[in-house]
């Protein structure tokens, strides 16, 4: 579906007003080709253009932000769809804790650009709290010396009384706190960075799909409906928004669908609910993600599917979910619903690297992107522009086939197992 076509978002109906980029035509040539306006590809951009490279061009098949970037829960975190002892259980402690450490760096960054580039994004820098959807406190107690003995980061521990005064639920036990997060209007954010690419001298173009990429030369050459433009290097950045342009980057990926619904403006009854700034998700596989907005309306998102669903069937799904946590917003208007589609990979890890010569890709950042993009950013851009190898730390983490459509099946299948897993705990709890 085109932006034209699809309800708008709150994000959308909200969006900060830019005028839009000219779509391209005419044959032209550049250093960098970028592909996809999602935060992948504008990170590759914005990263370049500060390293002093600007003969760039990006192209985005719809408008900035179509995919996943504009369409996000806004949390802002370290870490990767991969938890992290599995990573330090696959990678061993050094490289483990340099992988989980950048993503640390990518969130500072997040907070450098937003006030470098004065980016109107709503950011809200409270960190964010993950509530034991259980009553066995163990899996948080696990979690926070984890991260404190392995990778020097601390959580704070939240008692279930404390996080009752901030969380107006009965449905929560004990919390921790990611202070070091925060959260943001995603959509916004994606266009200040575009806007800051191309005020650095970035070609942007929207409604611009590449639609061929050939080899020419040293080189490639990318056709679009009015052009073509002939590249040193070509950077693939199209999320879970499949290019077709290259089959071995295509078919690593899934696209797994998660959804996100905003209420009316809440007024005094949001401090009923949620009486923190902190952005909020649980303890179980697939949890909710909510967040208070800037006016007083409750941002809420979950659930994975292999279907992306229409609004209504999103808003119907999510509402319950609302309801069992805040049986209190019982009636609450839902003004906006939507859904979006994330890339995964078979390892849950992003995929970062160099298919062939000048041919860069960065894919499958999951559900937990909004750091790692920016961290895959920065290592191409310092690849393109300096001939850095730092990219190559994700080199374990390859282009492997999804395996599409039996793919899809085991993801839906194994989702279904963990929901079952901790329905079933939790009716064990009693
Ligand atoms: C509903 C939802 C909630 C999420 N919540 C969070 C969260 O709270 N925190 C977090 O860290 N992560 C979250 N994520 C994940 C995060 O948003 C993604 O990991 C991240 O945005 C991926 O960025 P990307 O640039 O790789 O892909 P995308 O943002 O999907 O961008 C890819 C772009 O490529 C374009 N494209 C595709 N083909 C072509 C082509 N041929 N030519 C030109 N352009 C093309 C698409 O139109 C699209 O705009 C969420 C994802 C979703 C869907």
């Amino acid at each position: 579906m085109s932006d034209a076509e699809s309800p708008p978002s709150y994000y959308r109906a909200t969006a900060t007003a830019y005028g839009g980029f000219a779509a391209h035509s005419g044959r032209s040539s550049a250093d960098v080709v970028v592909i996809g306006g999602g935060y992948a590809g504008l990170n590759t951009a914005l990263g370049l253009v500060e390293r002093g490279q600007s003969d760039i061009v990006l192209l985005e098949a719809q408008r900035i932000g179509h995919g996943a970037s504009g369409r996000n829960g806004g949390f802002v975190f370290a870490g990767y769809s991969l938890g992290e002892a599995a990573l330090l259980r696959q990678l061993g402690p050094d490289h483990a804790r340099a992988l989980f450490l950048c993503t640390l760096g990518g969130v500072e960054l997040i907070r450098k650009r937003v006030g470098r580039y004065r980016i109107p994004c709503a950011l809200v820098d409270e960190g964010v709290l993950w509530a034991n959807w259980f009553r066995d406190a163990e899996v948080l107690r696990a979690r926070q010396r984890f991260l404190a003995e392995r990778f020097g980061v601390h959580w704070d521990w939240i008692p279930r009384e404390t996080l009752r005064e901030l969380l107006r639920t009965e449905r929560y036990g004990d919390g921790l706190w990611e202070r070091n997060a925060l959260h943001l209007h995603p959509l916004n954010y994606a266009i200040g960075l575009a806007q800051a690419a191309a005020a650095g001298g970035a070609r942007l173009h929207e409604e611009s799909p590449a639609l061929a990429l050939e080899r020419a030369g040293q080189g490639w050459r990318v056709r679009t409906a009015q052009g073509e433009i002939e590249a040193r290097h070509v950077v693939l950045a199209c999320g879970g928004y499949l290019a077709g342009l290259e089959p071995h980057i295509d078919r690593a990926i899934l696209p797994i669908a998660t959804y996100v619904m905003v209420t009316e403006p809440l007024g005094a009854r949001l401090r009923d609910c949620v009486n923190t700034d902190a952005a909020v998700y649980d303890t179980r596989f697939a949890f909710d993600y909510y967040r208070p907005l800037p006016d007083t309306r409750l941002l809420w998102g979950g659930r994975i599917s292999v279907r992306d669903r229409a609004p209504q069937a999103v808003r119907d799904l999510l509402y319950r979910d609302l309801l069992r946590v805040y049986p209190q917003l019982d009636g609450v208007r839902i003004d906006y619903a939507w859904s979006g589609l994330m890339s995964y990979a078979r390892h849950q890890m992003p995929q970062i690297g160099r298919r062939a010569p000048g041919l860069w890709y960065a894919q499958a950042f999951g559900g937990h992107g909004v750091g790692p993009t920016t961290v895959a950013g920065e290592l191409l851009a310092a690849a393109i522009a300096s001939d850095d190898s730092a990219w190559q730390r994700f080199a374990p983490f390859g282009l492997a086939s999804a395996q599409r459509p039996i793919g899809f099946a085991a993801a839906q299948a194994s989702y279904w197992w963990y929901q079952l897993k901790d329905a079933w705990k939790g009716w064990r709890e009693g």
